[in-house]
């Protein structure tokens, strides 16, 4: 068993921050190395849906997309679009994307992989909130899924059978049920899809800077560079590069986030990641009463409530991680929240608590993020082929929110020498 060792972490995000509190748990002096605010607008643990959902196990491809992709590609205004000068760089990724999800045979293997990850994910945050004294940040309501119809709930038959098969359970909402929970809900949705192990962050930025802080309180160092390559003698690591000076160090991990591919690539280990970029906006003065996140299937956005409002998180745009934003993508996740929550479309002159003159319909802010995605749906979790001083953790697409403490548990397991409690093999970085 490896005890004590120096262990430089690159990136305070949700997946490096796990993972420094797994490391000090476990006995090795941390360095962090974050250019930004830990937590801060950069990062794409700052922004997303705040979803903790053990129910997140089906992969965005899946038998059948390719059919849809046409459409995708000429509707400006849908849930996924692909920046057309992107697309040439974007091919090879693209190309495996849709062969990762060719078989249901293979959609099931990646959602057990997913599934290893995520099902006790709220009850890992709500312990790892507590522990860093920020326990009203995370909370366990459920999330619910609404559809217009029963019709609408079986043409995802496949999805629901997917989390069925691992272990997800749900109850069924309607007519006053559903009316009693979201009272202020488009009357369109007649069907609602209770998953009541589900969870939520109040605030997933703070979240983060909460952890870093706790990592540092136990021991870590927090530098504040950014990593620009890697040192060793020999086989064997000798330190990070920052753009501060070199971090000496035993063993580093990569969890930058988008920027991980890059530094992976410097030690031979060419790994596809695409930016899935994603929005979003936030209503603070909403005059809408939800008490647990919604995703509406006519829409595939979150509607989280937070401590600063109503967030709505959403939209796959594919396109460079240094292309410009482009908020009218912002605008189509709120003007969805009009649609679904009338009271924001109506005479929305009033706020939350009736205050005259607050446009409670406009967004008080808008974030875009960068999803650090695999073209298979798996994160990259393992020691580098090239290099095995240094370990891969990124790559968690849609769900690194929810799987960042068991991803950091698999990662303390390999770098401590345990034998995993988690199987290691699908994440393997090797496997490209
Ligand atoms: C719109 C949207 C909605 C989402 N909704 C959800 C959801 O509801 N639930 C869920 O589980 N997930 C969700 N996600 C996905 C989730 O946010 C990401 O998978 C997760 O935040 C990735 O965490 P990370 O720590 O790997 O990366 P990041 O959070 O991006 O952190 C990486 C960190 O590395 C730092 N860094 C970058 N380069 C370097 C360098 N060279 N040296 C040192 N540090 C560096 C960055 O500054 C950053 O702080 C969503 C994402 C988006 C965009």
């Amino acid at each position: 068993m490896n005890s004590r060792l120096p262990v430089a972490v690159i990136g305070a995000g949700i997946v490096g921050s796990m993972v420094a509190l797994a490391l000090l748990r476990d006995g090795h002096q941390v360095t962090l190395i974050e250019p930004g605010e830990a937590g801060g607008e950069q990062a794409a643990s700052f922004g997303n849906g705040a979803w903790l959902s053990p129910a997140s196990v089906v992969p965005m491809s899946t038998p059948g997309l390719w059919k849809k992709l046409p459409g995708y590609l000429s509707d400006a205004d849908g849930p996924l679009v692909i920046r057309w000068p992107a697309l040439p760089g974007l091919l090879p990724w693209l190309l495996r994307f849709m062969w990762a999800g060719h078989s249901v045979a293979r959609v099931e293997a990646t959602a057990r992989a997913l599934s290893a990850l995520l099902k006790d994910a709220p009850q890992r945050h709500l312990h790892h909130a507590a522990q860093a004294g920020v326990a009203d940040l995370v909370v366990q309501r459920g999330l619910l899924y609404l559809y217009p119809d029963r019709a609408a709930f079986h043409a995802e038959a496949l999805s629901w059978r997917l989390r069925r098969d691992n272990g997800v359970q749900w109850t069924e909402l309607e007519g006053p049920a559903l009316r009693e929970l979201l009272p202020d809900v488009d009357p369109r949705y007649g069907l609602g899809i209770r998953v009541a192990a589900g969870g939520h962050c109040l605030d997933p930025g703070a979240y983060v800077a909460a952890l870093v802080q706790q990592a540092v309180a136990k021991g870590a160092r927090l530098v504040r560079a950014r990593a620009t390559g890697f040192v060793f003698e020999g086989a064997r690591l000798a330190a990070v590069r920052t753009d501060q000076g070199a971090v000496a160090c035993g063993r580093a991990l990569i969890a930058a986030g988008i920027a991980s591919a890059a530094l992976a690539r410097q030690l031979g280990d060419r790994i596809p990641l695409a930016s899935e970029r994603g929005y979003h906006v936030v209503l603070a003065k909403a005059p809408v009463r939800l008490c647990l996140p919604v995703m509406p299937s006519d829409g595939k956005m979150a509607m989280t409530p937070t401590r600063g409002g109503l967030r709505v998180a959403g939209q796959v745009e594919l396109a460079a991680v240094s292309a410009a934003p482009d908020w009218r993508r912002a605008e189509l996740l709120a003007g969805f929240a009009r649609r679904m929550f009338p009271a924001l479309s109506g005479d929305a002159g009033t706020d939350a608590g009736g205050v005259a003159g607050v446009d409670a319909a406009s967004p008080t802010s808008r974030w875009l993020g960068h999803r650090p995605s695999t073209p298979d749906g798996l994160p990259v979790i393992g020691p580098s082929p090239a290099r095995p001083d240094v370990l891969h953790a990124f790559g968690h697409g849609h769900v690194g929110l929810a799987a960042a403490p068991a991803t950091a548990e698999l990662v303390a397991d390999l770098l401590t020498g345990r034998s995993p409690a988690i199987d290691p093999q699908p994440y393997r970085p090797g496997r490209f």
